[in-house]
């Protein structure tokens, strides 16, 4: 089953009413979602499911299905006794949402700063990290967050561009991150623009501007092996 992911088009939308399609022990299946599932670095969206009787059912994770674009919310409580065809209304936990999509924001300007392969990352909602391909001596965290918080004072919307596999063949420098693939299947990718800064392709949820990070600070730097120079961030 195919879920309508309706972050995509608009990260911010908080709520949407759906329908239920399936509830089974891996989770539950709706045809629209708000819900962004794991993946690409990004934590699996919390919140709640919310039934016309008004009984709430506490979501605590969000992940991918087997099929393409299916989504999977996961109960807090375990298997909930949900018919489908039933309406409900889906409610993300916003603030945890909205710090996942600041710090995922800066990792795009981040990897801008440092000049290197990106070989993994991660965005929780209290920190994120990339892993750099270079000698730790080319990594200093003053010279970062500098770098980084004057690139997200200029305050730059950031745009959504489709491009065709095709096009991606032809322009592998677009792709910096080493340890995640472009999403593939469709025909076509999705790439983040911030225009003058960055241009990636990528399936998270962003801010629409950089300037709603507001500014980040370099918690630690470390090598986590030959090619994973590891630079951590938080939200300052
Ligand atoms: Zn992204």
């Amino acid at each position: 089953m195919t879920t309508e992911l309706l972050f995509r088009d608009d990260a911010y939308a908080q709520r949407a009413t759906a329908t239920i399609v399936a509830a089974h022990e891996r989770g539950i299946e709706v045809d629209r979602t708000v819900f962004y599932p794991l993946g690409g670095g990004q934590t699996g969206d919390a919140g709640a499911l919310i039934r016309a009787s008004g009984e709430r059912i506490a979501i605590a994770d969000t992940r991918k299905g087997e099929s393409l674009d299916s989504v999977l919310h996961i109960p807090a409580a375990g298997i909930s006794q949900l018919e489908p065809g039933e309406p409900v209304m889906l409610e993300i936990d916003w603030p945890r949402r909205y710090a996942l999509m600041r710090l995922h924001t800066a990792l795009h300007v981040m990897s801008c700063v440092v000049v290197a392969p990106v070989t993994g990352g991660n965005i929780s909602p209290e920190k994120a990290r990339l892993d750099f391909d270079i000698d730790m001596s080319l990594l200093d965290a003053a010279h970062i967050e500098r770098e980084t918080n004057a690139l997200i004072a200029r305050n730059i919307d950031t745009e959504t561009v489709w491009i065709s596999d095709a096009e991606l063949d032809v322009r592998p420098e677009l792709v910096k991150t080493m340890s995640v693939a472009p999403p593939r299947g469709t025909g076509r990718v999705r790439l983040v623009k911030i225009p003058g800064i960055d241009l990636q392709p990528c399936g998270g949820t962003h801010v629409r501007n950089i300037g709603e990070i507001g500014a980040i600070r370099v918690l630690k730097i470390r090598s986590e092996g030959r090619r994973n120079r590891r630079v951590e961030i938080a939200l300052a």
